[in-house]
């Protein structure tokens, strides 16, 4: 699952690649990824800018906007031949090159918005702010009224938008939290404490192009897989900070790993 660095890192891509370009027509291989009418819809029109929010990609055109998700496997690139990948679900023809879309699983997702009501419907409309621009004070009201484990809350997109299991995992050893700890336990100065340290976080990832990169784009380039994880992957290895082992626990479905000692519950 790519989390908000990598789509960062995606987007950052496309708008090298196609910002500015007329789309000429587009080919849809596998017709449940994208339906006819809007396939169609995209003939003749220009991306003007490429955006992101959260973890979907938002390709800004003439009359609509286009809404992409990546889902678990879906990635972007810019073909060498003209050789056609069975998973190039979707083809972009652009005057001189191609974009495809590649997705061995096959959930990726598009859909086509009038642009007045893409941020105003779903899925966007849900989405709460990312922890770049995320009001500290509607956040922490957020925890506060929830009975939900912390772990669970920074998860969920409708309270904080952007942060995936590994980047939270992170967060909160740095915020020195225990992931089992409820949002009402949760006081004002940690919430602030969350907001400051995803910014670093992402941040940090956002530069080395995001930690699961190699899946995400395919541009002929994997260098940047090896980001440095604190907590992340590393049960039973010493905490960074005190040297306790590091506890690996399920919570909500989601694989936790956190320092028993430095995130007192
Ligand atoms: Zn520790």
């Amino acid at each position: 699952m790519p989390e908000l660095p990598e789509v960062v890192t995606v987007k950052n891509f496309l708008k090298t690649a196609v910002e500015g370009r007329k789309i000429e027509h587009v080919q849809v291989n596998y017709s449940k990824m994208m339906s006819a009418l809007l396939k169609n819809s995209l003939t003749g029109q220009y991306i003007h800018t490429i955006s992101s929010k959260g973890k979907y990609i938002i390709f800004h055109l003439d009359d609509f906007d286009l809404i992409s998700h990546l889902r678990m496997e879906g990635k972007y690139y810019i073909p060498k031949s003209k050789e056609i990948n069975k998973h190039d679900h979707v083809i972009f023809y652009f005057k001189d090159f191609q974009l495809r879309y590649n997705d061995t699983r096959k959930f990726g997702t598009f859909e086509l918005k009038y642009k007045k009501d893409t941020y105003t419907t779903k899925p966007l409309s849900l989405l709460a702010d990312e922890p770049f621009d995320i009001d500290p004070n509607t956040f922490y009201q957020a925890l506060h009224k929830s009975n939900r484990k912390i772990k669970t809350l920074l998860l969920d997109q409708t309270i904080i938008s952007g942060i995936g299991n590994i980047y939270a995992n992170e967060i909160l050893f740095l915020s020195k939290i225990n992931p089992n700890r409820l949002g009402n336990q949760i006081k004002k100065g940690e919430s602030s404490k969350i907001i400051k340290h995803s910014i670093k976080v992402l941040n940090e990832a956002i530069m080395q192009g995001g930690t699961t990169l190699h899946t995400f784009t395919n541009n002929g380039e994997v260098g940047y897989f090896a980001q440095s994880l604190l907590v992340h992957g590393k049960a039973l290895k010493p905490c960074p900070i005190c040297g306790t082992k590091i506890i690996k626990e399920k919570i909500n479905g989601r694989m936790s790993y956190y320092c028993p000692v430095c995130q007192k519950e």
